[in-house]
């Protein structure tokens, strides 16, 4: 077994197995018993949950104040002020900034995620620089991380003339994804933003991600039109609403006719679980529509809160959904990883044979314990091997040195 890496006792799925990995894949899993005489003695978890890694579906790399000194939060009424607010900071020259978003980035991985889309704003004033920050980061983290880029138009696209040529260049220079912003309250026109967004779409052969703050019934109609549009371009599960505080808030029995349409097309939902607006995620799920999670914006203009890993917006996502039995929390966890990876078409994410041999080690001895607690991973595996950033290969557990 020249080359090969087992894991014994991981808890997987509630039940003790054993993981061999080589070649970076999973090669086997195997119910744990004694080792065979000879066999190589591995790692033993001695039992603690194994999961596949986290996805942050939803990120701000490129504007975050991560590693800066602590700058208070200056409050703000309108989402059009707080852009306004964000330009004048970026106009100071303090966004965006590839350092501060490689040191973000690097928080994740050691927090266990393995997977992020982050949105990177496009507009005049910024232009393609915080898609270049963001890339940097890319770049600099390799295999490490799969790292998506959302073109997002933070200042509109029809309200800022020139936006959408540069959406066009951004796809053109290494952003996977297009982006939208609330098309009826920011740019006053949903056909118009959201014929762009579309027609760019269809032109990079491209996934959609769009932000939906814009509440009540107006929300909804926004939200129909996004899956009419996503049907009439054969884009089933290439659309992603994010946010959708509407669906949060608007009557069940319209929610539930949404869900079908949703399911339907394979529109995604990504919510980080706000307070009085989090979609119901449970209803969602068992219509068939796949919700997916992020941590958003993490310590910048919008917010002075976040940290780098997603077991704690998990814990959030369950508390805001009221979730208590183990089945439900069971259902967090895997929003917050393999959601997440389908969303973003992440080949070989999970625990299966023949997977990346890419996971994370938690102490904890239940799945639904992770999340009650917002449980931090121990141990991050990648490769078979287990991460220690700026250091060398080894098997000293990341956050012990
Ligand atoms: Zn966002």
């Amino acid at each position: 077994v020249n080359g090969s890496t087992v894991y014994r006792n991981a808890r997987v799925d509630g039940t003790l197995v054993d993981l061999t990995c080589s070649g970076g894949r999973i090669d086997s899993v195997t119910p744990s018993g004694p080792a065979p005489v000879g066999a190589p003695a591995g790692v033993d978890l001695e039992g603690r949950v194994v999961l596949p890694p986290f996805a942050n579906g939803h990120a701000h790399l490129d504007k975050t104040f991560w590693t800066l000194p602590w700058r208070p939060h200056v409050p703000g009424g309108s989402i059009r002020d707080r852009i306004d607010r964000e330009r004048t900071i970026r106009a100071d020259g303090l966004l965006p900034d590839g350092s501060r978003a490689l040191a973000l980035a690097r928080g994740m991985l050691e927090a266990g995620v393995g997977v992020i889309r982050s949105h990177v704003d496009v507009d005049t004033l910024v232009r393609l620089g915080g898609l270049e920050a963001v890339d940097s980061v890319r770049r600099e983290l390799g295999g490490l991380v799969d790292l998506q880029i959302v073109a997002f138009p933070q200042s509109g696209i029809l309200k800022d003339p020139g936006v959408a040529d540069l959406m066009a260049e951004a796809l053109s220079a290494g952003a996977d994804v297009v982006g939208g912003l609330d098309p009826l309250s920011i740019d006053d026109d949903v056909d118009g933003h959201l014929d762009v967004v579309f027609d760019l779409a269809e032109r990079f052969s491209a996934p959609v991600d769009i932000h939906l703050h814009d509440g009540g019934p107006e929300g909804m109609a926004e939200i129909a039109a996004i899956v009419d549009r996503t049907a009439a371009l054969g884009l089933r599960g290439r659309v992603t609403v994010s946010h959708a505080y509407t669906l949060g808030t608007a009557p069940t029995d319209d929610v539930r006719r949404l869900a079908e349409r949703l399911a339907e097309w394979d529109v995604a939902i990504m919510t980080d679980g706000p307070v009085g607006t989090t979609p119901p995620v449970r209803l969602l799920h068992d219509a068939g529509v796949t919700v997916m999670s992020g941590s958003d914006g993490i310590r910048d203009a919008w917010t002075p809160y976040g940290v780098p890993g997603m077991s704690p917006i998990a814990k959030q996502l369950a508390y805001q959904s009221k979730f208590y039995e183990d089945a439900d929390l069971e259902l967090v966890a895997r929003i917050v990883t393999a959601h997440g990876a389908r969303v973003l078409g992440v080949e070989g994410h999970g625990l299966a044979p023949g997977s990346r041999a890419d996971f994370v080690v938690l102490d904890a001895g239940a799945v639904a314990e992770v999340v009650a607690e917002g449980i931090l991973p121990s141990v991050v595996v990648r490769a078979g091997g287990i991460v220690q950033l700026g250091r060398p290969a080894g098997w000293i557990p990341v956050g012990k040195h």
